[in-house]
């Protein structure tokens, strides 16, 4: 049994996370989806409300699992039996932050292989972050992410300009 880990903060999904973990999906008998707590960024969503969005994007594919660990990603793919990490690698910004994640992971543990996937050009400008922003400040960000994101994001963000 192939089993891999897709690890990220997931804050919210975006359609170019989807896109990696269906084509991942595709490629490893069992797909780990591990949304991580210890970023250091501050999330906009709750680690249940990311899980819950990333379980009802992901409801159609039965090898993805979707759980939540805050420790070291090495002890998380040990547990779990994966000796593959699965990345996806937008442009080449997103290349050098993780060349080093990957060395640092090969040395921590060099049975576990980190594996990259090309982001879709047209998410390939796409980040959790990014959109965020875009949603702040009005502007469209249909077809970015999954209707129920959408919803979720601008209900968010609302609550955040009344100062819930
Ligand atoms: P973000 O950078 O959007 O905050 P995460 O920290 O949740 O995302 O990243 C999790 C993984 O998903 C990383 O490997 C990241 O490169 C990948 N990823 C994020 N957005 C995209 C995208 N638009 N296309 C391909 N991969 C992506």
């Amino acid at each position: 049994m192939r089993t891999a880990v897709c690890p990220g903060s997931f804050d919210p999904v975006t359609n170019g996370h989807l896109d990696i973990i269906e084509r991942a999906a595709q490629i490893f008998d069992r797909l780990y989806v591990a949304v991580f707590t210890n970023s250091g960024k501050e999330p906009l969503f709750t680690l249940e409300e990311r899980l819950a969005m990333l379980k009802t994007a992901a409801r159609d594919l039965p090898n993805v699992i979707i759980e939540s660990s805050d420790g070291l990603l090495l002890d998380y793919c040990r547990q779990h039996g994966a000796n593959v990490i699965v990345k996806g690698l937008r442009a080449v910004s997103d290349y050098e932050y993780e060349f080093r994640m990957a060395m640092m992971n090969r040395k921590l543990d060099e049975r576990v292989e980190t594996v990259f996937l090309m982001s879709r050009v047209e998410y390939s400008y796409l980040s959790s972050s990014i959109l965020k922003d875009v949603a702040r400040f009005g502007g469209s960000i249909e077809g970015l992410v999954p209707p129920e994101v959408e919803v979720a994001l601008k209900k968010r963000i609302e609550e955040r300009v009344k100062g819930k």
